[in-house]
């Protein structure tokens, strides 16, 4: 951790350089001592340094300078660093002005010239202003810093962004800046720019100004290109099955890519708490789960792509060619699609317009502590809205499911159920739906429809979080691999069609158990027709899936 600063101005070299020495040869095993010639220079410099998140203990300013007398320069300089302590450095003649100056402004101290010898008329004074600063003094966060408001959903869809792919951070609110003198410091010292929301901080002193998740994910050193054109074995999604399938065929030799859209995890990732996952009897959070099996494929040298999209895949010899968002291509003999189901859209007036800013599709992990104290509505009767319910109950006042059946018992595991029942702050709201979502810049209220009475009735909400089944989302596979009505892919004895095999297939032999119509190309977990939505079969089929692809690569 740095140290933190003492920053000493005057406009006098002579002086400065006196008073720097001093502070040095005293105070430098624990402080930085820092000096500037002007009090233009010396704001600038702290400004910086607030944008750097450095701590700074003591200001300590000539009084007459140019331009910016030493008052003046202390008084600026306490709105970006309202902790530090704040000296004066005067004449005799100027004691008057030091006394009237500590009583109006605030000063902590003011300091005679010459202050020799400095053990009696410096350091004594200087101890107890630096014992108290030591005292309310917090180390800084070390981390990056990103600085939005709560409703934006700019802001949502990059700490979303963060949170799902483990990158720390903290979050500073600028509403609350007026309440808050460090937020208050920052917003200073970014000037006019400090309305490009959202800003991130990164620990060197640089930022990103209305940053978007891409380019923060290449700061954080989140791999998005390829190091290779070629693997033995390129997963498209980074969900349960995707990463099995890394982690076995990492383990068993294959070099491996895996190619993750948003952030490893996928759905799973979202889980406030997975209760049925084999070994893991007290149940662990979707977000433990991703972290960990994102180190384990590490550690067998998968190489993870993310945030980073498939959109479009083709055939050409023995090779399958995938062609990346950003306009690379990356070739494979053997390609897993394990991109799971993304959630479907819920159709009701506002709820576009407020998405992030109130409105939110699954779990929204970081809103759950935003949610203290408030009414949160969960939209959905599966496992899914049970355990976000679950989540939130937490942290809002109350929760409200809405469902639209008369009951959760045909659509949630009982374990969840019977959790619901015994939470007092969880209300089942049975044949309703979202009717529109009310707000300006964020959500104040909903319409719910009532089915059994055909009312509607308007109530006060503040977070509305949807989870109403999901989809996959193949049209990028349209036309190379087959696919059932909805989109999901057909695999095995799902293509076989009479005791026929699929359409162009030349091989001697069935399309294997997890093999599409295109020899070679895979498909795991959610996004298969016919797949068992879980965690435990997502991760059983990118294993057993691997050792198919060793039977298909010994014959290419
Ligand atoms: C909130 C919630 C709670 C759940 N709780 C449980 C539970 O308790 N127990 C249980 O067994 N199951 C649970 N499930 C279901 C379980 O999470 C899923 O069945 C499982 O995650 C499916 O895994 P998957 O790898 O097939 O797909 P997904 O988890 O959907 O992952 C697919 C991944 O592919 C990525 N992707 C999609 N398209 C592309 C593309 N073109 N390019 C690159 N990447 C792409 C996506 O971003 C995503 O990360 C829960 C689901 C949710 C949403």
């Amino acid at each position: 951790m740095p140290k933190p600063i003492l920053l000493t101005v005057d406009d006098d070299p002579d002086v400065l350089r006196a008073i720097e020495r001093d502070l040095r040869s005293q105070y430098g095993a624990e402080f930085r001592v820092l000096s500037s010639d002007s009090p233009e220079g010396a704001l600038d410099l702290l400004k910086e340094l607030r944008l750097r998140n450095d701590g700074v203990a003591l200001l300590l300013a000539d009084q007459r300078m140019p331009r910016m007398d030493g008052v003046g320069f202390l008084q600026e300089a306490k709105q970006i660093f309202p902790d530090a302590k704040r000296a004066l450095l005067t004449a005799y003649a100027d004691t008057n002005a030091a006394i009237s100056a500590i009583n109006q402004a605030s000063l902590d101290y003011f300091f005679m010239k010459p202050w020799d010898p400095p053990t009696e008329h410096l350091y004594p004074q200087l101890d107890d202003l630096l014992d108290d600063w030591r005292a309310s003094y917090r180390p800084a966060y070390e981390g990056i810093r990103v600085l939005g408001t709560r409703w934006s959903p700019r802001c949502y869809e990059l700490r979303d962004f963060l949170a799902r792919n483990h990158v720390p951070y903290q979050w500073i609110d600028v509403e609350g800046a007026a309440n808050d003198p460090e937020a208050k410091g920052l917003l200073d010292a970014l000037g006019p720019e400090a309305s490009n929301l959202p800003i991130v901080l990164f620990t060197d002193g640089t930022k990103l100004f209305d940053s978007a998740p891409a380019e923060v994910a290449q700061r954080v050193g989140l791999r998005t290109h390829a190091q290779t054109n070629f693997y033995e074995l390129a997963i498209v999604g980074g969900g349960p099955a995707g990463l099995a399938a890394a982690v076995y065929g990492a383990s068993e030799g294959l070099h491996t890519v895996m190619i993750e859209r948003e952030a490893p995890g996928g759905q799973a990732g979202m889980s406030s708490r997975i209760e049925n996952y084999l070994g893991f009897p007290s149940g662990l959070s979707g977000g433990d789960l991703a972290r960990r099996g994102v180190v384990q494929a590490q550690r067998f040298g998968v190489e993870i792509l993310s945030p980073q999209e498939a959109v479009g895949a083709r055939v050409e010899g023995p090779y399958r060619i995938i062609k990346l968002a950003n306009g690379d291509e990356i070739s494979c003999h053997a390609l897993m699609i394990s991109t799971g189901v993304q959630w479907r859209r819920l159709e009701a007036p506002g709820i576009d317009r407020l998405q992030g800013a109130g409105v939110y599709y699954g779990g929204g992990a970081t809103e759950a502590l935003s949610c203290k104290g408030e009414m949160v509505y969960v939209v959905g009767g599966a496992n899914s809205a049970g355990q976000a319910a679950m989540n939130f109950s937490k942290y809002a006042d109350r929760v409200v499911m809405l469902v639209r059946g008369d009951s959760l018992s045909s659509t949630m595991s009982q374990y969840l159920i019977d959790q619901i029942k015994q939470t007092p702050n969880i209300q089942v709201w049975a044949h309703a739906s979202v009717a529109e979502v009310h707000g300006d810049t964020h959500l104040e209220e909903i319409s719910v429809l009532c089915s059994d009475t055909n009312k509607l009735e308007r109530v006060s909400a503040n977070a509305v979080f949807i989870f109403i089944g999901a989809l996959p989302r193949t049209d990028w596979l349209a036309g190379l691999v087959e696919r059932d009505d909805r989109g999901f892919l057909l695999t095995g004895p799902d293509l076989m069609k009479g005791g026929q095999r699929p359409k162009g297939w030349t091989l001697e032999r069935d399309p294997f158990l997890l093999e599409t119509n295109v020899p070679g190309i895979f498909a795991v977990g959610d996004v298969r027709h016919g797949s068992v939505k879980r965690v435990a079969s997502g991760v059983g089929e990118g294993s057993v899936a691997v050792q198919f692809i060793h039977q298909y690569l010994s014959k290419v």
